[in-house]
């Protein structure tokens, strides 16, 4: 498993303190009961420097996890972006991981969050691969989880929470035990959900099929990037509950997340997809995603934000 490698500053309510100093108290109600929004975002290399993909869409979707949770952010979005472009540069990175939190801080004593100060810490850290190198080349071995996801209108999926997380740990770390990269869920009705930490992708007969927002998943950055750049090549998209059994049927399957990027995936539960071997349209839109983030095909939708 990676390690997080420490960098030299962290943004924290508008100013940048040392990585060290960005503590939060055992008893700070994120620690106790969960409730710190975050987001995953990466900056890419590229030839104009390091460039944030999609940066306001994902502090727009951190905007709604806190809404959800009756949390006020005390910054603009403006204010926010600046400060993720400033953190690149100031921990000299070409290409890292940035990870905002908004934190419910110490002073209440039980559950209810009203009154618990709202803190907001922006740390970035160097990232590779998160399913590895050769996972983004060859694939991985995915299997579908014992653990379903969470029922509509229970905890809200959509919600980028850490309390959210405990589902994605249990579906990890099963399929781990069991000698697989990555675990799939299925939603409280059967059908395929998505994985620990990344979307769910299969194509069959040349349509690209995705999961709908079905109240089951996080709506994943990359998921919507894709599903753009699939149109912009012409290839059909489609969002349809998909049966666990049509992930043995596709020609193809691939997961989506800002950590995993386009991963393709080899095998579920034992059973070869498709060919054995990364398929064409997996792969198409894999060079189209990173050659747009690594500047190397041109950025036509302004997903870049470069930081210097
Ligand atoms: N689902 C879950 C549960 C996730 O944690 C992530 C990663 N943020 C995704 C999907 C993919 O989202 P994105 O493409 O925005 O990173």
């Amino acid at each position: 498993m990676s390690r997080i490698t420490e960098t030299q500053w962290i943004w924290r309510d508008g100013q940048f303190i040392p990585w060290a100093d960005a503590t939060v108290h055992v008893l700070a109600h994120s620690v106790q009961f969960g409730s710190s929004a975050f987001e995953g975002i990466r900056a890419y290399s590229t030839p104009k420097g390091p460039a944030i993909f999609r940066l306001r869409e994902h502090l727009e979707r951190l905007y709604h996890s806190c809404r959800i949770y009756r949390m006020d952010i005390p910054f603009s979005m403006d204010q926010l972006v600046e400060a993720s472009r400033d953190l690149v540069v100031r921990n000299g990175l070409e290409s890292c991981y940035i990870r905002p939190m908004v934190v419910r801080g110490y002073g209440t004593a039980g559950m209810v969050p009203i009154g618990a100060p709202i803190e907001v810490y922006i740390p970035c850290w160097p990232w590779g691969a998160y399913l590895g190198d050769e996972a983004l080349e060859a694939g991985v071995d995915a299997c579908v989880s014992t653990w379903h996801r969470v029922e509509p209108n229970t905890i809200p999926a959509m919600a980028k929470i850490a309390g959210n997380y405990l589902s994605g740990q249990l579906i990890k770390m099963e399929a781990l035990a069991n000698g697989y990269a990555e675990g799939i869920a299925l939603s409280p009705s059967g059908m395929v959900s998505e994985g620990s930490g990344q979307n769910v992708f299969i194509v069959s007969k040349g349509t690209i099929i995705t999961t709908p927002l079905d109240g089951s998943i996080l709506g994943g950055i990359t998921r919507a990037t894709i599903m753009q750049l699939a149109g912009d090549l012409g290839i059909p998209v489609r969002e349809l509950h998909i049966p666990r059994e049509m992930l043995y049927m596709a020609d193809e399957v691939f997961f989506t997340g800002t950590a995993a990027e386009l991963t393709p995936v080899r095998s579920v539960d034992k059973i070869t997809v498709g060919a054995g071997k990364v398929g064409p349209i997996t792969r198409q839109l894999q060079q189209q995603y990173l050659g747009i983030a690594k500047g190397t095909i041109e950025d036509r939708h302004g997903w870049l934000t470069y930081c210097k």
